[in-house]
């Protein structure tokens, strides 16, 4: 058995500062954690609303155990399709505004299975190249063929899809980029899509539940008021249903275009896990029918769809939350700005500060701990060579003293 190979191999990337290893929670999920017996204040979960161990969450969760059980026991195809994923379905078509949705086990399986169901040989898809693994896993498992552009760059994505042979087009992107938190041209995407008669799927992993009014994501990245969602007096069974968003209005994009295949997970802002796909009930059905990572896979617990139900109800009512999450990014960037390692330009929750070095980010991250505070080192081949980072992200569940705490702890090791 070549054992010897696999361990040279280890020993390699730990020589180049890359090998990977988990560290043991012990507690919830939170801006305060214990790992391994150790209280750290903590800046590198996804969880970016605070849901993750909200009381209303937890709640919901047990309740739903108690009334479906904890095993979905099949696939949705098969007797695995419950009352609840129905509901939950439901309501995140009517929050995002499209006709349908489907829910899948995770972000990584939603992925693999939209663009395997939608494309294939003979047909072409565009990414971005600092679009999400599973983003590319997905395009390579498809056997389409590949065109990746410069990272945002519409005029070299404009050329690709114009040489593009007979064939589906298919183009995907991060909304919020997952390692750099800056956000993707959509408005200019689904205009070259519309041009080339091109599907656009947009993978909002980091912008669901944070950005938008309401939280509706970043397709509803727009300044006019919100139309109400969840009225008051209204039951929790009679929320299924509300208005179309209105257009129009100053610095509105109109983004509720039928090419735009609408992918969010459910297990950064969410706080549970899952993730979901919204479109054409036409798509949906094509996902149903053709999505291999849908078909051939246990539905995930029913009681995770009843927690679900009750987190978009907080999503949809946490506006002073996204405020607060918006005065912590704003202090945390005027806080860093003079330190010698150059925040990178993001006005989201993620707030990469880019070392460069692999191993000056993993010893900036390892002085960091010895004061208590966690923040991940990110390396290659997560990122690209030469663009480690230190991946910050806040969470509405940081106070102002938790950000001060952790710039003024930067300074300190910038001397
Ligand atoms: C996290 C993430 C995924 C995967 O979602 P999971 O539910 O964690 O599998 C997909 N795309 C992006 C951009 C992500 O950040």
């Amino acid at each position: 058995m070549p054992f010897s190979e696999l361990q040279n191999e280890l020993n390699r990337r730990a020589a180049q500062g890359l090998l990977r290893s988990r560290r043991t929670l012990e507690s919830p999920q939170s801006p305060h954690i214990v790992v391994e017996g150790k209280p750290y204040l903590a800046f590198c979960s996804n969880d970016y609303l605070g849901l993750a161990n909200h009381p209303q969450l937890v709640a919901a969760l047990q309740q739903s155990a108690a009334q479906y059980g904890v095993g979905a026991g099949a696939a949705h195809l098969v007797s695995g399709h419950f009352a609840m994923h129905q509901q939950l379905e439901t309501e995140l078509a009517a929050f995002v505004n499209k006709p349908a949705a489907l829910l899948f086990s995770t972000g990584y399986m939603a992925n693999l299975g939209v663009v395997q169901a939608l494309v294939g040989k003979g047909d072409t898809v565009f990414a971005d190249k600092l679009n999400h693994a599973s983003l590319n896993d997905a395009m390579l498992l498809s056997r389409a063929t590949v065109r990746r552009y410069r990272h945002g760059d519409m005029a070299q994505l404009a050329q690709l899809l114009e040489q593009a042979e007979s064939g589906r087009k298919l183009v995907i992107t991060d909304a919020v980029f997952s390692m750099d938190g800056d956000l993707a041209p959509l408005p200019e995407l689904l205009a070259l899509c519309e041009q080339h008669d091109a599907w656009l799927l947009v993978d909002d992993a980091h912008g669901f539940g944070v950005i938008g009014e309401q939280g509706r994501g970043s397709l509803f990245n727009r300044k006019s008021p919100p139309a109400p969602l969840f009225q008051r007096g209204v039951s929790a069974d009679a929320r299924v249903h509300h208005p179309p968003l209105q257009k129009g209005g100053r610095g509105d994009f109109d983004l509720n275009s039928p090419r735009i295949i609408y992918m969010a997970t459910l297990g950064k802002a969410a706080g549970v896990s899952g993730a979901f796909v919204a479109a054409e009930r036409v798509v949906i059905d094509t996902l149903i029918n053709h999505a291999r990572s849908y078909v051939y896979t246990t539905a995930a617990p029913p009681a995770l769809a009843g927690a679900l139900l009750e987190s978009l109800r907080l999503i949809a009512q946490g506006d002073a939350l996204r405020v607060h999450l918006q005065q912590l990014i704003a202090q945390l960037r005027g806080g860093l700005r003079d330190l010698p390692w150059p925040l990178m330009p993001s006005a989201t929750a993620i707030q990469p500060l880019l070392i460069g070095d692999n191993r000056a980010a993993l010893r900036l991250s390892d002085e960091l701990r010895e004061r208590g505070i966690w923040v991940a080192a990110i390396r290659p081949p997560t990122v690209p060579q030469g663009t480690a980072r230190l991946r910050i992200t806040l969470s509405a569940a940081h106070s102002a003293g938790d950000v001060t705490r952790l710039i003024e702890a930067l300074h300190e090791l910038a001397c």
